[in-house]
């Protein structure tokens, strides 16, 4: 077994079998760098040398009715988060423009909470609407949409649809309790029903395994998401996970190319966490990973980096920004 070989499946598409995957991840630390050039090598045929570039308003703040056990936004937690209901057209609009300046193409409204009732459904489709006017893609992170809302909603404009699995089925229970991994599965079959542009990815560093990791990784692929976003704990104070030691480096690196492999054809996104895992020194590794997206300005609840810097970043690996 070799890793030229195993890369070779990724460039044509075929899926590593268990035994290639357990080799992936057995090449950290000895040859991570050897791992690392392999997923760019993959990444780079499908992607050339762009960056999908996004960035995120957190436009509904706090009191959440869901227990996610690494989350400052839940309403079950003693975290310090910002509350306020949804921000205004105006507000969310203005934001976009400023991420648009910073060179962001996708701008993403994020909403806490679990279900959307009418007033919030009115705020949204004004929004989406002004994300668009402000010529960025709208996409939005609601919570749980049905079908009928959906709908409305694309016709409003919407073009992508957020809505994170988390991890595997196995481990959500053991981080999230007010609702079930099939209901965050259904949203994402319903996203991808109505023709949005589904975004949906995990965070890593929660206490999972690597059989946690696949198994996320392998779904989202049966699944057809054809953009995946990659979060890293940031351990928050008064959240459950507050004392959990962050993701080292290499560990959050060997998971980037884990997933080039096992996706070689969608869009890997890096977001929340990538600070506090990677700080100033080594942020700009995730670019030779294997990852063909960026979240950048600020997280939902965590601070973000310089957007120049990482654009800086990018040129120097020999990357450019997207246009997508
Ligand atoms: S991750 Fe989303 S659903 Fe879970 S507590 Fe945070 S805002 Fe609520």
């Amino acid at each position: 077994m070799n890793l030229s070989a195993i890369a070779r499946k990724g460039l044509d598409g075929v899926l590593p079998s268990d035994a290639e995957i357990l080799f992936l991840i057995a090449q950290a630390p000895e040859r991570l760098n050897e791992l690392l050039e392999h997923a760019h090598r993959i990444r780079m045929a499908r992607f050339g040398n762009k960056v999908g570039l996004c960035a995120i308003v957190n436009a509904k703040s706090g009191t959440c009715s869901e227990d996610c056990a690494f989350c400052a936004q839940s309403g079950h937690h003693a975290a310090a988060s910002p509350q306020y209901p949804l921000l205004s057209e105006r507000e969310i609009a203005a934001a976009a423009a400023r991420a648009r300046r910073s060179g962001a193409t996708r701008f993403g409204i994020v909403a806490s909470g679990k279900l959307v009732g009418g007033r919030d459904m009115d705020g949204f489709e004004a929004a989406v609407k002004a994300v668009a006017g402000q010529g960025m893609t709208p996409d939005l992170s609601p919570g749980l949409l049905d079908r009928s809302q959906l709908t409305r909603l694309k016709k409003a404009g919407l073009c992508g649809y957020h809505h994170n699995l988390e991890t595997s089925a196995a481990y959500f229970p053991k981080m999230c309790t007010t609702h079930t991994y099939d209901e965050d599965v259904d949203a994402v079959r319903a996203g991808l029903d109505a023709g949005l542009y589904v975004c949906s990815g995990g965070i890593s560093g929660i206490g999972e395994t690597w059989d946690d990791r696949v198994e996320l990784a392998l779904l989202l692929r049966d699944l057809g998401v054809p953009s995946v976003p990659m979060n890293f704990l940031t351990p928050i104070p008064g959240t459950p996970l507050e004392g959990r030691a962050p993701l080292s480096p290499e560990e959050a690196l060997t998971i980037i190319a884990l997933y080039r492999f096992l996706l070689p054809d969608r869009q890997l996104r890096i977001c929340g966490g990538r600070p506090t895992v990677f700080g100033t020194a080594r942020r700009s590794e995730v670019f030779t990973a294997g990852a063909s997206g960026l979240m950048i300005g600020d997280y939902l609840t965590t601070r973000g980096g310089d957007a120049q810097t990482d654009l800086d970043d990018m040129r120097r690996a020999g990357l450019a920004p997207a246009k997508e």
